[in-house]
């Protein structure tokens, strides 16, 4: 961190250089440092941290010194305006900061929203910011503190949960798109900006012989996808996805930049393990790349009549990855067929976990059983863009037990049926490990509060196009889930624990890691984020403040 006279000699500088003399300076002091100061100082500090080249700072000082005066003058009119005015203070001292911002009327920004995954996310922001460094997304999250504007974040805009990383024009929208570098060192730690998705990180590695613990599509985002959990083809050899970042560099609400990991703030490496968007923006993940990346799998579809041989052999498959690390597993339950990924850690013949499947003979193989990559799956399995549709998931978490299994997918096929054909209801069967929450605490441990036992991740799922479905929809989904919980309670097998990544904007997953580590939360929160930038500004998300 910088000295009190450093920052005061760049404080008197930044002013002087805005033309202000030195009483002048003092009299804004008093009432508070112009942003143009706090800007010349956050620039001050990173470069300090050494996390900006000198050739960045002094880009960025010039262009500030060039903008000093309207920055400090449109700061000033933010401060006055309401929720629009400020936002749209923030766009335009950005711009003048020569910050890539799309605003309206500009090319692209239209399609900025179409970006989401999800209709109910495409919101039109007063303007996407587009950071191209750290030193970018500092001087935003300045920028937006100081003029208490809202804002939000987005890396692959795949989270459906509306406002998470989107909000209206009383926002702006932090686009981390272009923050995509990509590198690897001799100990295979992958650096990834916030901006790239699984199916670039995979291609990456490939090249290079390895693969990672990363999401099972490759259009998802790298920062929701980790900063959720993260559900990979393996979760038993190596943890959750999360379980592999070995450091996170983070803009914090005052706009400085920390690195977190084993060593350097321990308490926020482990809070931002399933701790979202509520400690500050990441700028560069760390990750422990696997050195081994061949696999064997197979994408399989039965019919929906099957359901009981298949849900059988589910069981089995899950009993049999208790036993053996490598078997990886997903079952997705669609009304006309239900789907098996299938998944070995090694190149194989057809893995014997999965022999039970074999008493019913599939409908159809969209991927067959191949001896391959990490990215070559992820390539079969990820269509090349998405049907446009409004989506919202449930998560519930809970054990391993056939006559559970029976009387959930019983109640789906009777929720199934109330539905019309514009709304239609899936869920996903996703199998962890006793193994991978081990690997989890070997790595450092991380915030979820998960036992070490063999379980299922349930994520239901509503999709549907017309707005006039919005309510039907959403009773369904919650319905569906409600019922999911109901039935696991009565076997006593409900698990707490709801996996970020699947949950609904009316689930509350960091209640659902206990009392302990949501306390954990607060107290790191109120260290990295005294001024609460993260909850009070911040749109939307799985945020303490809502707690
Ligand atoms: C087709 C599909 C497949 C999926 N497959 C998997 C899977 O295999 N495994 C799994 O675990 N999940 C999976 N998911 C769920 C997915 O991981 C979550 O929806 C996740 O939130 C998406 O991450 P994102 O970066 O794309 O999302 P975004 O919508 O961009 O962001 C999600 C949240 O993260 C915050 N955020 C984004 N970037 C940052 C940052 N740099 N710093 C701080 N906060 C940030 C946002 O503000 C927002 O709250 C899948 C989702 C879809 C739609």
């Amino acid at each position: 961190m910088p000295t009190a006279a450093f920052l005061w000699i760049t404080l008197l500088f930044a002013n002087l250089y805005c033309g202000a003399t030195t009483a002048t300076f003092e009299r804004r002091f008093e009432k508070g440092e112009p942003l143009s100061a706090q800007l010349y100082a956050t620039s001050s500090a990173i470069r300090e941290a050494g996390e900006a080249s000198a050739e960045e700072i002094r880009a960025f000082e010039s262009r500030l010194a060039d903008a000093c005066a309207d920055v400090d003058a449109l700061s000033t009119v933010g401060g006055d305006a309401n929720a629009r005015g400020r936002a749209a203070s923030v766009c335009t001292i950005a711009a003048k900061l020569n910050i890539v911002v799309v605003a309206p009327n500009s090319p692209g920004y239209d399609s900025e929203k179409d970006i989401h995954w999800s209709l109910t996310s495409r919101l039109l922001a007063a303007c996407f910011i587009r950071p191209q460094s750290t030193l970018d997304v500092a001087a935003v999250i300045k920028i937006a503190a100081y003029t208490k504007s809202k804002f939000a974040v987005r890396s692959g805009g795949h989270n459906p949960n509306a406002g998470f990383a989107s909000v209206d024009e009383t926002g702006v929208l932090i686009d981390l798109q272009d923050m995509n570098a990509l590198s690897v060192d001799e100990d295979a730690i992958l650096k990834a900006g916030p901006g790239n998705r699984w199916g670039k990180i995979y291609e990456f590695l490939d090249a290079k012989g390895l693969g990672a613990q990363g999401g099972r599509n490759g259009d998802v985002g790298v920062a929701g996808y980790l900063l959720g959990g993260g559900m990979s083809f393996f979760p038993n050899l190596y943890g959750l996805g999360v379980d592999t970042v070995v450091n996170f560099k983070v803009v914090l609400g005052n706009a400085t930049v920390v690195n977190a990991n084993a060593t350097s703030n321990p308490d926020l490496f482990v809070a931002l393990k399933g701790g979202a968007n509520n400690f500050g923006i990441i700028t560069e993940f760390q990750i422990q790349a696997h050195t081994a990346h061949q696999m064997w799998y197979s994408l399989e579809a039965y019919a929906a009549a099957d359901y009981k041989a298949v849900l059988n052999a589910t069981i089995y498959a899950q009993t049999e990855m208790e036993k053996d690390p490598k078997v990886g597993l997903f079952v997705n339950i669609n009304p006309g067929a239900l789907v098996i990924g299938k998944f070995y850690a090694e190149f194989s013949d057809k893995p014997a976990a999965f022999a039970a499947f074999d008493v019913v003979a599939p409908i159809a193989t969209p991927v067959p059983a191949t001896n391959g990559t990490m990215h070559g799956l992820v390539t079969a399995i990820s269509p090349p863009g998405y049907t446009p549709a409004n989506r919202e998931p449930i998560a519930v978490s809970h054990g391993v037990d056939l006559d559970l299994y029976m009387a959930i997918h019983e109640q789906y096929l009777l929720v199934s049926a109330s539905t019309t054909s514009t709304v239609s209801l899936s869920y996903t069967i996703q199998p962890f490990g006793t193994a991978g929450v081990q690997a989890g605490h070997a790595r450092g441990g991380n915030n979820l509060g998960l036992e070490a036992v063999s379980q299922t991740w349930h994520a239901s799922l509503v999709e549907w196009t017309s707005p006039e479905d919005n309510t039907t929809a959403h009773d369904l989904v919650t319905a569906l889930g409600a019922s999911v919980e109901a039935l696991a309670r009565q076997r006593n097998s409900f698990y707490p624990y709801r996996f970020m990544n699947d949950a609904s904007y009316v689930q509350d997953p960091l209640q659902s890691y206990g009392l302990a580590n949501a306390e954990k939360m607060r107290a790191v929160s109120s260290a990295y984020d005294g001024g609460r930038v993260f909850q009070i500004l911040q749109n939307s998300g799985f945020l303490l403040a809502h707690l």
